[in-house]
């Protein structure tokens, strides 16, 4: 197994910041009908943070970035998904801990640790049409990169005929129905990145 190092995850992370300026005003469109209209701009905001943080600080271990990334998001990022992605970046990185490279097996298992605390803080589970519905698959989908992001694709588009249960969407009920999850939607944009960067 290839062994990936810090300039990994900044690739990584980069991949993820030039996508999400991509898609922002498309995650925005998605926000608006079950949303606040703002997700786009909301990861706009944390991503470019991310990138400019890890330009000028430049940690050294594939853990630092994803802890770097995760607590920006969490300082910039004022809606729901800043604390809920920013928590999934930092557990993940707290569990690769100080190794200078870590296996495609080892950051899946850190990634599902990470998905994990996102359920324990948000209290949402698979179903409930958020973030999780790609997260959960995708990790699920294990090592290949290519297939975990297939999964949270496909696990994004899945959430269309959902009812939300939780955030926001879940304040409009059954109206919620016949919508795709704007976070679900910013997963799966995560993890396309993740394999793009491998390439
Ligand atoms: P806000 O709803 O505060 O405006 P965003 O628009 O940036 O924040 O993010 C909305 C997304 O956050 C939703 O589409 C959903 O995927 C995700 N989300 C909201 N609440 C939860 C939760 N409790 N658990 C998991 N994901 C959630
Ligand atoms: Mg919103
Ligand atoms: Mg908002």
């Amino acid at each position: 197994e290839t062994a990936l190092d810090a300039a990994f995850f900044i690739r990584w992370m980069t991949a993820a910041a030039a996508s999400i300026d991509r898609e922002a005003d498309r995650l925005t469109e998605l926000d608006s009908p079950i949303g606040d209209a703002d997700h786009g701009s909301n990861m706009q905001r944390g991503f470019a943070a991310v990138r400019k943080l890890l330009e000028t600080a430049a940690p050294q271990t594939p853990g630092a970035v994803l802890t770097a990334a995760g607590r920006q998001l969490i300082s910039t990022v004022g809606g729901a998904s800043g604390p809920l992605y920013g928590t999934l970046l930092r557990r993940a990185g707290k569990v690769l801990g100080d190794a200078e490279r870590v296996t495609p097996a080892e950051l899946n298992a850190a990634l599902a640790a990470g998905v994990d605390a996102v359920s324990q803080l948000g209290g949402a589970a698979p179903g409930d049409k958020t973030m999780l519905d790609a997260l959960v698959p995708a990790v699920g989908a294990g090592a290949a990169f290519d297939a975990a992001a297939a999964a949270a694709a496909e696990g994004a588009l899945a959430t269309v005929p959902l009812q939300a249960r939780k955030g926001r969407a879940s304040y409009l009920g059954e109206r919620s129905i016949g919508h795709q999850d704007p976070g679900a939607t910013s997963s799966a944009l995560l993890f396309a990145a993740l394999a793009e960067a491998a390439k």
